[in-house]
């Protein structure tokens, strides 16, 4: 049974638990299966059961925070302070935190409660969670199987029970595939509305910091307290951050007839044929409701996978050129007495894993002298073309619906010697950040295989409440098939 925050909220303000029993009961999750599917990287015992006291007195005194009652893992690229920072890998060997990224300093004025720090694929770089100076993270149902990445860490610590809320990181779908792969509910919310100011940078034109939880009302309840403008950022929107929760509620009785979008390619080859039938019994009970589904074609969606890797290589390579030894990073042992240029090549080649190194490689031919124009101007140009088509699309219907994979959780091992057939995995997923809009993955059954299929949700800019509302609609429907 995957823990709902809300539910332990209101156990815990109804007084029918407490917060020392919900970390507990988290605890003794970990010590019977963390070992074996190292989700979570560090745990914070001691610090979480004497917060667990704090929190509870707030409680018993009726000054609970909004987020009391929610016990979280962070991925492993959020500042916390006095707390490690590794984004899995070997070059931040050494790194403590001096300062609490603004997600985690507003969960913690929220009272909400860190348990821990969650795997990840090294950087962000990955969609399998295979990559990580940890050693890879296992699917919770099946250990056999990848739990997805780079999150991969932050959903299997919520789908094995660890915790009821995580943060993760989705620059290219890396919250929504691996909440896809385990069977839970992960927003990634528009570009710049939740401060970026403390997480370890991977592609910043692409990088959101994203939640995941066992419902959308959950996700809903964590995205109220850390979305809003932050002078730290200076992308963060200004946007007012609506009351997610009380607004979902106030609608749910008086739900217009919404309109939805498919673009037909998506459905067609190199999806798995059950996600698809399942999509499409999603889509015909949303019509049975009265809603419309009408085809938009977008065909310059086909061309985000290249998009992608072109533009957030490209960033990459900037934004990891400042672990070079000297200023930041892990130094090699070897480089002692060694020329500049040298303590920054052992440093970097022993430091960085392979997947990160390919990135940086092929990010800076993209931006080399010669190759500029040819790769980085012409995708610059290609994500106009794909963030105007979803303008477009947007002016037509509320939400475009699509899968979020093209496979269910697969096989350890099945595509990390084979990094095409590792990219091809985010399909889906890329255009949402090359674009800038709001998009989510709900659970909607499963596959004959056993495991878990997600939907996809994608709304305008700004428009997490439209995506919510969404969300809970399919929520109800896929949970009325379960009957
Ligand atoms: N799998 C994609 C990549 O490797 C997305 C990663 C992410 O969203 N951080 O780039």
């Amino acid at each position: 049974m995957i823990p709902s925050f809300l539910s332990d909220r209101k156990a815990l303000l109804e007084g029918t638990t407490t917060l020392l029993a919900l970390v507990q009961r988290s605890l003794d999750a970990i010590d019977a299966t963390n070992d074996e599917v190292n989700a979570l990287i560090d745990v914070y015992r001691e610090e979480s059961l004497s917060e667990a006291k704090r929190i509870q007195a707030k409680v018993d005194k009726g000054e609970a925070g909004p987020l009391a009652g929610a016990i979280f893992s962070i991925k492993d690229l959020f500042a916390h302070k006095n707390h490690r920072l590794q984004s899995a890998s070997k070059i931040l060997d050494t790194f403590t935190s001096v300062y609490d990224a603004t997600v985690v300093e507003r969960i913690l004025a929220a009272d909400g409660l860190i348990l821990g720090r969650a795997n990840q694929d090294e950087f962000g770089m990955g969609s399998s969670n295979e990559y990580s100076v940890y050693g890879p993270c296992k699917h919770p149902e099946d250990y056999q199987r990848v739990p997805g990445g780079s999150s991969g860490g932050s959903a299997a610590s919520i789908a094995a029970g660890y915790c009821n809320l995580s943060l993760g990181s989705d620059t290219g779908g890396s919250v929504r595939q691996p909440a896809a792969f385990c069977g839970i509910v992960g927003l990634k919310p528009s570009y710049g509305r939740i401060s970026r100011y403390g997480l370890a940078a991977y592609a910043s034109s692409l990088d959101t910091v994203g939640c995941f939880g066992a419902t959308v009302e959950d996700v809903a309840a964590c995205i109220e307290v850390i979305a809003g403008q932050d002078v730290h950022d200076m992308t963060t929107l200004s946007t007012e951050v609506p009351s997610y929760l009380q607004e979902l509620q106030d609608r749910d009785s008086t739900t217009k007839s919404l309109r939805f979008g498919i673009n037909p390619s998506w459905f067609s080859e190199g999806l798995d044929p059950e996600i698809k039938h399942q999509i499409e019994w999603i889509l015909d009970g949303l019509k049975e409701q009265g809603h419309e589904v009408k085809e938009i074609a977008m065909p310059a969606q086909s061309a985000s996978l290249s998009t992608y890797y072109i533009l957030a290589t490209a960033e990459a390579s900037s934004n990891l050129a400042r672990y070079d030894g000297i200023h930041a990073g892990y130094r090699s042992a070897q480089s002692e007495g060694a020329k500049l240029e040298d303590v920054y090549t052992l440093s970097r080649s022993e430091g960085f894993g392979p997947e990160v190194k390919r990135r940086i490689l092929l990010g800076t031919y993209v931006l080399s002298k010669g190759y500029y124009d040819a790769y980085y101007g012409k995708a610059q140009k290609v994500r106009r073309l794909i963030q105007r088509e979803y303008e477009e699309a947007f002016q037509q219907v509320d939400a475009m619906i699509l899968p979020t994979t093209p496979t269910t959780a697969f096989k350890a091992g099945e595509k990390v010697d084979d990094p095409l057939s590792m990219y091809l995995n985010d399909i889906y997923t890329l255009a949402a950040n090359l674009s800038g809009i709001t998009a989510m993955s709900v659970p909607i059954g499963r596959h004959s295989n056993g495991m878990p299929i997600g939907i996809q949700i994608q709304t305008p800019v700004s428009d997490e409440l439209g995506c919510f509302q969404v969300g809970t609609l399919i929520e109800n429907l896929s949970s009325k098939e379960k009957q």
